[in-house]
């Protein structure tokens, strides 16, 4: 089995993040190797996503989580740098708006998941319900667990519908996060990447540790399942996502769909 998928959770265990290293590199031992192979997996997707936007019957749903720099920006960059724009669909999902806040949790979620033959990548996503808002709001024991049942409906209900769900938390460790968040302070280019409530929230790193746990234990599933990648190589990030999303994008098999009528007969005058 290749290593990727021992981040794989895909059942409703305990999780213990400290477990999982996010140093690892699995069977890579340098940057230049992981970035050949990265080249590789970005063809790939880049025919994938033809043949998904072809047969127009699944969607591909990504959903990308992690600490402030965990590199959730870095990852959309670097991995789908080649595939077709028309075919693929980032959503940013910020603090909500007063319209937003009006309606259930689900709602604004519910409108930016991908249809049919799209790939719908979110850059966070319905689970900051269950983290940022957890850990600064107060959510009752019984609102998280009732979140948690409706974010696992609504996960299990796109899947009936085609969706293929992939959900992945960028590890970094908070040595790492404090590099990244100081060559911000230290680069013009970067300036606008700072935001001061980012260097506040490092203060509940143990909060959202615990939040996050909690995350993968109550909405992980075999259809709907939550990796935790190692992030504290950007490199090996990339790559390591990148095959999950081919993998899962080649096991559905999709064939280009045959002409509705007798192509031999249709002549360009
Ligand atoms: P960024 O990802 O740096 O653009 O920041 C977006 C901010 O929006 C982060 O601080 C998130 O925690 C916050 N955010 C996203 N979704 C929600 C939500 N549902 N409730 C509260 N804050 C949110
Ligand atoms: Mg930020």
């Amino acid at each position: 089995m290749n290593k990727i998928y021992s981040y794989q959770l895909a059942g409703k265990n305990k999780v213990s993040l400290s477990d999982y290293d996010p140093d690892d590199t699995g069977k890579f031992h340098s940057k230049a190797q992981a970035l050949r192979d990265l080249a590789k997996h970005q063809e790939k997707l880049f025919e994938l996503q033809e043949l998904l936007y072809a047969d127009a019957s699944r969607a591909l749903l990504v959903v990308l989580q992690g600490m402030d720099a965990a590199g959730k920006d870095g990852t959309i960059r670097h991995i789908f740098t080649g595939v077709n724009p028309q075919g693929c669909q980032v959503t940013s999902f910020k603090v909500p708006s007063p319209e937003e806040l009006q309606h259930d949790f689900l709602w604004r979620v519910h409108r930016a998941v991908p249809a049919r033959g799209m790939i719908g990548i979110f850059n966070r996503s319905h689970y900051e319900d269950v983290l940022v808002v957890r850990v600064h709001q107060n959510l009752s024991r019984k609102e998280l667990a009732n979140r948690f049942d409706e974010i696992n409906a609504f996960e299990e209900m796109l899947v009936r519908n085609g969706v293929i769900i992939l959900k992945f938390f960028l590890h970094i460790s908070q040595e790492e996060q404090k590099t990244r968040l100081e060559s911000r302070l230290h680069q013009r280019t970067k300036y606008w990447k700072v935001s001061p409530s980012d260097l506040a929230e490092r203060q509940y790193w143990d909060d959202y540790l615990e939040a996050y746990e909690d995350v993968f234990r109550y909405s992980s599933s075999k259809d709907a399942p939550w990796y935790i990648i190692p992030a504290n190589k950007k490199w090996y990030r990339n790559v390591a996502i990148s095959q999950i999303l081919v993998d899962a994008l080649a096991a559905l098999k999709l064939k280009y769909p045959k002409p509705k009528f007798k192509i031999a007969r249709l002549k360009v005058e």
